[in-house]
């Protein structure tokens, strides 16, 4: 494909016609890469801060923009995207401080002095996926600029406005030209050749697990690092002794925010058995009057699905109605609508129960005791997240380390805060974004010995 036509989700209208990258714009934007890696690298640490600041200004002032480029593009509700574009400009401003911050040790040796350098990669390559299209591009290309890096950047096909307008606003913000470049493209053309480009040093990509296998072997060839985040089917985990009118009315939002495309979606509800029945009772009007529409509506809680192609893929697994045990709103006409769904009974086993199906799809487990909720959460490839709910907080405790799972949260589904690291185990990924580590992952670790004699 040479280019592609955005369309917006909420009405399939279409938004614009872009052209996509070849592998010869991949390498002509390395080489450029590569020369204002040079440029930035050679800036005092206080520029580079200072520069990043800047972009973090720029990114603030134009926050109702990025905000309404999101919801059209893709789908997302107002009150989220405008979420969304906050926390750009809130990574922007943590990482901006790094450049003054990055630093190496002295360590005892005999007959000299020992230091360690941390030294940028160079070019780091990018590839994000269409869900969180300008936040989890922000989690890769901030704290790789802020270590000293260029950074060539791949969205999403469907999604790649907001990532090409912050690259506009980082260039005007004072940004060395070269230093951050987004190209729009196919992952089997711009991506592989990110992943394969010998000049691009380290891959931050996320994505489905399938990807990140090909992406992982594509760059073990060139023996270069990748950070992985990669899909979740995350248990949500409710014990008799919870708040259950407070799981309860949190657990739509665990699954459907941002119509369950959320690689953190708790997307598996394990209720302990001897509270099941009351839990749906409280579920069933909660789920029901979670707010479906229009994403430029500010009370709207949750879009359509981002493109058509998806939608028919979640249609498609979801072709069995035998399994449904109630559904939410749904709004007629066009746009690609699917309406929260409550699978009930689910067994642990089935597919719909073990597959990531990006959608805003929950199956209900009943589990007996501690033991069998531990085990059934763990009963999965994946570990990204995962909530405890419980008033016993030796209960919590136990849990949240037997779980095996990157971000758990105890009475609460909050899982990402910019401060705080976020990755998965098992097949959910490999290394942590955002936190006060991730620039880290950006540098390489030199250590000089200088002789005393
Ligand atoms: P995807 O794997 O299909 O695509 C992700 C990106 O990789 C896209 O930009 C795509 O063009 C590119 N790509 C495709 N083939 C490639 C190749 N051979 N080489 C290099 N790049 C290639 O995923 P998606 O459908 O866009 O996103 C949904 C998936 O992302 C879900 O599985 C979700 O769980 C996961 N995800 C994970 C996290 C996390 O932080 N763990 C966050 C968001 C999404």
């Amino acid at each position: 494909m040479s280019s592609i036509t955005l369309i917006n989700p909420a009405d399939e209208s279409v938004i614009t016609e872009l052209s996509f990258s070849t592998v010869a714009d991949v390498d002509a934007a390395v080489e450029r890469a590569l020369g204002a890696q040079r440029v930035w690298a050679e800036l005092a640490p206080s520029d580079r801060a200072k520069a990043l600041r800047t972009f973090a200004e720029a990114v603030d002032n134009h926050t109702e923009e990025l905000a309404q480029l999101e919801v059209r593009n893709s789908g997302h509700p107002i009150g989220n995207a405008r979420w969304e574009a906050g926390h750009v400009r809130d990574v922007l401003h943590y990482y901006a401080a790094v450049p003054e911050r990055l630093i190496g040790k002295q360590i005892p040796v005999a007959g000299g002095l020992d230091v360690t350098l941390l030294e940028p990669f160079g070019v780091v390559g990018v590839i994000v996926p269409w869900n969180f299209p300008m936040t989890i591009a922000t989690w890769g290309f901030a704290p790789a600029l802020a270590a000293g890096n260029a950074v060539v950047l791949k969205p999403a096909e469907w999604t790649p406005l907001t990532a090409l307008r912050l690259a506009e606003l980082g260039l005007q913000a004072g940004l060395p030209e070269g230093l951050f470049q987004v190209l729009p493209g196919e992952g089997s053309v711009v991506g592989s050749r990110l992943v394969e480009h010998p000049a691009v040093r380290k891959i931050v990509f996320t994505g489905s697990t399938v990807t990140g296998e090909k992406v992982m072997a594509g760059a073990a060839r060139q023996i270069k690092p990748v950070t992985l985040e990669l899909g979740g089917k995350s248990a949500n985990i409710v014990f008799a002794d919870a708040d259950l009118e407070a799981a309860a009315a949190a657990a739509p939002g665990g699954v459907f925010d941002n119509t369950g495309q959320d690689c953190c979606a708790r997307s598996r509800l394990l209720v302990q058995n001897s509270v099941l029945d009351r839990f749906l009772e409280l579920l069933e009007p909660a789920v029901k009057s979670f707010r479906v529409g229009d994403p430029h509506d500010e009370a709207t809680e949750m879009g359509p699905l981002v493109s058509k192609p998806h939608l028919e893929r979640v249609r498609a697994m979801l072709a069995d109605p035998g399994r449904v045990a109630f559904r939410g709103q749904e709004p007629q006409g066009p746009g690609y609508w699917f309406a929260p769904t409550v699978l009930l009974p689910s067994s642990p086993a089935d597919r719909l129960s073990r597959e990531e199906i990006f959608g805003p799809v929950v199956s209900v487990i009943g589990f007996d005791d501690e033991a069998d909720a531990i085990r059934l959460a763990n009963d999965s490839d994946y570990g990204l997240a995962g909530s405890i709910w419980t008033r016993d907080l030796g209960r919590g405790l136990r849990l949240a380390k037997s779980v095996q799972a990157g971000n758990l949260s105890v009475n609460s589904n909050s899982a990402v805060r910019y401060a705080t690291p976020f990755g998965g185990f098992k097949h959910s990924g490999i290394g942590r974004e955002l936190g006060p580590d991730a620039a880290l992952a950006f540098t390489e670790t030199k250590n000089v010995f200088f002789a005393s004699t």
